[in-house]
C-alpha cells in the first residue's frame, strides 16, 4: 500500500483521524464513508480515500486508477445498504469551476426516494 498522507488543515483528514465526528456508513483500510452533513436527498454519502488527495485533478492514472476504480465500485453496495434501491447518482466535484468546497477527494453517492432537496 502507498504511504498515507495527512493534511493537518483538512476537515476530512480530521474526520478520518476521529478528531471531528461523522456518521460512518462504511470503513475499510483505504476508504471511509460517512453521511453528508447537509444532505440533498434521503441518502447522501461521501466516499473518501483515507489518504489526503486534494482533488480528482491531483490524481495520476499510473498511481491512482485502481484506487479510483475501487472507490466507484463501492457505490452500488453503499446505495443498496443505505436504502437507495431505485437508482442513485455519483458525483465528484473538482476544482472551483466544478463546485468543489472541500479539497479532499470525495465521491458523493446520492439517492433514495424523490423529491430531493437538490438535483
Ligand atoms: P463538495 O462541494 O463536493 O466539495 O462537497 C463537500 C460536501 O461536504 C458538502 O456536501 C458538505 O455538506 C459536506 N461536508 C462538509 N463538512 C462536512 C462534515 N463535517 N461532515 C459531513 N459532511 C460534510
Amino acid at each position: 500500500m502507498t504511504a498515507m498522507h495527512v493534511d493537518s488543515h483538512c476537515i476530512f483528514c480530521k474526520i478520518v483521524a476521529g478528531h471531528i465526528p461523522s456518521r460512518k456508513a462504511y470503513e475499510d483500510d483505504e476508504f471511509l464513508v460517512f453521511h453528508d452533513i447537509a444532505p440533498w436527498a434521503p441518502v447522501h454519502l461521501l466516499v473518501i480515500p483515507k489518504t489526503h488527495i486534494a482533488s480528482l485533478a491531483e490524481t495520476d492514472p499510473a498511481e491512482h486508477a485502481a484506487m479510483l476504480g475501487r472507490m466507484l465500485a463501492l457505490a452500488p453496495r453503499l446505495a443498496k445498504e443505505n436504502g437507495a434501491d431505485n437508482g442513485f447518482r455519483t458525483v465528484i466535484n473538482t476544482g472551483s469551476d466544478g463546485g468543489q468546497e472541500v479539497y479532499h477527494l470525495h465521491m458523493h453517492v446520492i439517492g433514495g426516494p424523490r423529491p430531493w432537496a437538490k438535483g
